[in-house]
């Protein structure tokens, strides 16, 4: 869509969006903030109408939103939804035309990024993977790190749509590179989580007030963008998510065999991802990753 108000810029390309969740809607809606043309496609009606609402335009299938757009963007949770939504009669690669640009946001396998660049090129269709870090906050906000794998020319004609998305775009290499940084990426927030995790039991139980505590901690070396964002999630057990211990539980499973694969070790890694599959087993699998807490207190011998 050109702005009438610079009739010589050249007109925004137009966006397909499919998977409009937590992250999805957020983004989907800085995007038409930013004037682009989204049309819209999920399996929640309200998260369509919400689309609607916001200025977009809801489509009844993948193939109606494709169908006409220059760049089709996935933000589903994970490899088989991908696939899903990419493959197969009613998927992206049969209905979106040749020379479309296809950014898949989601956090998958670098191996399946890698699978798909090869069957969209096999339909003239250009792929960048394009895992964002961040959290709904950061979605909202437009102040998400993207980083990108893929080819230069396409990053470089991506570049004004992630620049509606987020703060710090990076292209990391070739087609799966953004996953295997985004994989690390889950890796440190993992990690951090469970070091808050146990220093907010610890504090508790050594009787410090918990809020000075933390505050104090975050402007010293102990400080993370961890402590920021979920300070008020551990002070007020709140888990509503956020980020799901399920899509975390995912992604330390793809790090893990990523590693594996390179023979690099993670040896605090596999104990947080053991701890992520045990909330998920205990039925926490729907809350916030901050309820990284709740195993600390568990194995604290608090009932939690
Ligand atoms: P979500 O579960 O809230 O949303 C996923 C959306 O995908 C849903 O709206 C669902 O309808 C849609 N979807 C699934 N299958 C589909 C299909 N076949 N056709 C059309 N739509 C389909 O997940 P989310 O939290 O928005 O996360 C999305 C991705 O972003 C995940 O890979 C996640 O790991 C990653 N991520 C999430 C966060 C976060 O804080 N939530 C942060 C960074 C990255």
């Amino acid at each position: 869509m050109s702005n009438p108000a610079d009739s010589s810029r050249p007109a925004r390309p137009s966006v397909a969006w499919i998977g409009l969740g937590i992250m999805g809607s957020p983004m989907s809606e800085n995007l038409v903030k930013a004037g682009y043309h989204v049309t819209g496609f999920t399996l929640e009606k309200d998260k369509l109408d919400r689309l609607a609402e916001a200025g977009g335009t809801a489509a009844g299938s993948i193939a109606e939103a494709v169908r006409d757009a220059d760049v089709v963007i996935t933000m589903v949770p994970a490899s088989p939804q991908v696939e899903a939504v990419a493959y197969g009669p009613d998927g992206i690669l049969e209905n979106a035309r040749p020379g479309t640009l296809l950014i898949d946001m989601s956090s998958i396998t670098p191996r399946t990024s890698v699978d798909l660049a090869r069957a969209a090129g096999d339909k003239g269709i250009r792929v960048l993977d394009a895992p964002v870090s961040g959290g709904e906050a950061g979605a909202i906000e437009a102040v998400l790190s993207i980083m990108v794998g893929g080819d230069r020319a396409d990053f470089d004609e991506a570049a004004p749509v992630f620049e509606a998305l987020g703060r710090t775009v990076v292209l990391c290499g070739p087609h799966g590179s953004g996953q295997t940084v985004k994989a690390a990426n889950q890796l440190i927030v993992a990690v951090n989580i469970q070091a808050c995790a146990e220093a907010v039991v610890f504090l508790e139980k050594s009787g410090v007030d918990l809020r000075a505590a933390l505050d104090v901690l975050n402007g010293g070396l102990a400080a993370s963008t961890v402590l920021t964002r979920k300070k008020d999630n551990f002070l007020d057990r709140d888990f509503e998510p956020g980020f799901r211990i399920d899509l975390h539980h995912k992604d330390m499973g793809i790090v893990t065999d990523a590693a594996r694969a390179v023979g690099a070790a993670l040896p605090v890694g596999a104990v947080v991802a053991q701890l992520v599959a045990s909330l998920r087993a205990q039925g926490d699998g729907g809350l916030d990753h901050s309820a990284l807490l709740r195993a600390v207190e568990r194995l604290s011998g608090e009932r939690v």
